[in-house]
């Protein structure tokens, strides 16, 4: 199930996201009040449409999302961030191709850094060039974890029980900072690096997938998670054992090799497959 955050005119909610040629297929949609569902935007769109959830949909307790029954064509909403996260935790150097384009060594342990909450934007926001700080801002596609639950100390075999869903995300950085400073922090951390959606997908198998990204539809990063070097239960279970992780925290699980700088006008695209792209475009700070 694709759950997405939306903004519609004046309101923010959050919402199953369907495709119109199966409403009625499935359970979520099937829930759907009859005389609901909406003509979709006739012909002319992505054939999908996004049913508000009455509530949120991480509440505990419940079999799946209770629907208001306002249903839109996603082409007259806005994507928002899927989540509003407390913090997310990101994994650096787990997948060995990017440590070695680095110069890095393969860490025997994950290696784990923070990046505030305020670097979040969503779909089709703008990634903000610090110009006056940085002069090499890259880009990181990546698979991202979103918590279901509270958890602290999950033993791997339990890991799947704290797992929401995934979603795309860009774990942008100041390559030059990150150098020139030792910890990571300056370079992680500016508002708008941290794009996350196009939506979180409950049902995904993240175990060997597809993760592209794209600068101005030029293909800079390809690899399979498969190849990840710490795979999710491990790293689940390792951040874990340092900090309680809520509900809605975002975990970064790192980027495969073919990073590269951003420049304003850009357009990138962080695709993971059975999850959907993330597509944000460039500026710098005036
Ligand atoms: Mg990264």
């Amino acid at each position: 199930m694709r759950i997405a955050r939306f903004a519609v005119g004046d309101e923010v909610g959050y919402g199953v996201v369907v495709d119109d040629a199966t409403v009625g297929a499935n359970g979520t949609a099937a829930a759907q009040p009859a005389g609901a569902a909406q003509p979709s935007d006739g012909g002319g769109g992505t054939g999908l449409s996004v049913s508000e959830i009455a509530g949120h949909p991480f509440a505990p307790g419940t079999d799946g999302p209770k629907l208001t029954g306002a249903r839109y064509p996603i082409e007259d909403v806005r994507l928002l961030a899927p989540v509003l996260p407390s913090k997310i935790v990101a994994i650096g150097r787990n997948y060995a191709e990017h440590a070695r384009e680095l110069g890095n060594e393969i860490p025997a342990e994950p290696l784990i850094f923070l990046k505030p909450s305020t670097a979040v934007v969503g779909p089709g926001d703008a990634i903000v060039r610090p110009v006056e700080l940085s002069k090499k801002v890259d880009f990181e596609g990546e698979l991202a974890i979103v918590f279901g639950r509270l958890c602290r100390d999950v033993p791997p075999a339990r890991v799947p029980e704290v797992i929401f869903g995934y979603t795309c995300a860009n774990d942008v950085t100041a390559r030059d900072l990150q150098a020139k400073d030792g910890q990571w922090t300056r370079a992680k951390s500016f508002d708008t690096f941290c794009p996350l959606g196009p939506w979180i997908e409950t049902g995904h198998d993240p175990a060997d997938v597809q993760l592209t990204t794209t600068v101005n539809g030029q293909v800079k990063q390809d690899s399979r998670t498969s190849l990840l070097i710490h795979h999710i239960p491990a790293l689940v279970s390792y951040v874990t054992a340092v900090m309680t992780m809520l509900p809605g925290d975002v975990l970064l699980t790192g980027t495969p090799a073919g990073v590269g700088p951003l420049v304003a006008g850009d357009s990138v695209s962080v695709y993971v497959e059975g999850l959907g792209t993330l597509t944000n475009r460039v500026v710098d700070a005036s």
